[in-house]
């Protein structure tokens, strides 16, 4: 497992359209921090320069210690959750969950092994030879987490992972998510525009406003101390 350090990352798109600005932030072994900020603040594109999908204007993305900024993603060992799920639509579950070893040669009982492993952590033992078209969103979404947690890998990216489900359906894998997280050791980042994920499932949040980081604290820390009108706004701070 290894540190994630990113230092003073930029990315400009066109003169006009520079949605990350000098974002600094640090992610400890087993840290789950939040990126939280409304639309179009940036947050998408910091995770896409972490996962390698984006390359920064400038700034430097370290794990473990090593400069990894212009590494391929395939080379980065992050896992990332979409919104969209981003699921094999003809695979099954099983093949869903296997679909990110297989590309790394993994023996076949190994797959088996972290596949049946995943599924009963993520209670997904009983959908294994379904295919996403005939589940609901909420089993979908485990599915694309699982997927994630097969590849074991040194960090987890997740960006707005339950926007697509129903207020109640929310709060349920939302709840499912702390508790799959506070067993991993890898450092997270997720996106996310709802303070109340943010509160409820990060050891640290990163509030995010036209580009730039308006505070970095542990949660309980935004809400009773926000550092500028923009969190206290944001976060519904009392003020
Ligand atoms: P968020 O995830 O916080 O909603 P994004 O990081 O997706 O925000 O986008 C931030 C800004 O960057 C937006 O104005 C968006 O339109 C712009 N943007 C994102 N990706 C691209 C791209 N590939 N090309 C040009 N502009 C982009
Ligand atoms: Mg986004």
């Amino acid at each position: 497992m290894a540190k994630l350090e990113i230092r003073n990352l930029n990315k400009t798109f066109s003169p006009k359209v520079v949605p990350v600005k000098d974002v600094s932030l640090t992610v400890n072994d087993g840290e789950f921090l939040t990126l939280l900020g409304p639309s179009g603040c940036g947050k998408s594109t910091v995770l896409r320069m972490i996962a390698g999908l984006e390359e920064p204007t400038r700034g430097q993305i370290h794990l473990g210690g090593e400069d990894i900024t212009f590494r391929r993603p395939g080379d980065r060992n992050m896992a990332m959750v979409f919104q969209s799920y981003a699921l094999y639509p003809h695979m099954t579950v099983a093949e869903n969950l296997a679909s990110g070893l297989k590309l790394k040669n993994t023996p076949r009982a190994e797959i088996k092994q972290r596949v049946a492993e995943v599924a009963q952590l993520l209670g997904l033992e009983e959908l294994l030879s379904r295919k996403p078209g005939q589940m609901s969103g909420g089993q979908r979404q485990r599915v694309a987490v699982g997927r994630a947690l097969v590849r074991r890998a040194q960090v987890f990216l997740l960006d707005e992972p339950l926007s697509n489900l129903d207020a109640l359906l929310r709060e349920r894998v939302r709840a499912d998510l702390k508790q799959i997280f506070a067993t991993q050791k890898a450092p997270v980042v997720y996106v996310t525009h709802d303070q109340t994920e943010a509160m409820t499932l990060s050891s640290k949040v990163a509030v995010l406003n036209n580009g730039y980081v308006q505070q970095l604290a542990p949660p309980d820390r935004i809400y009773s101390h926000p550092a500028n009108l923009f969190v206290a706004g944001f976060v519904g701070s009392p003020q």
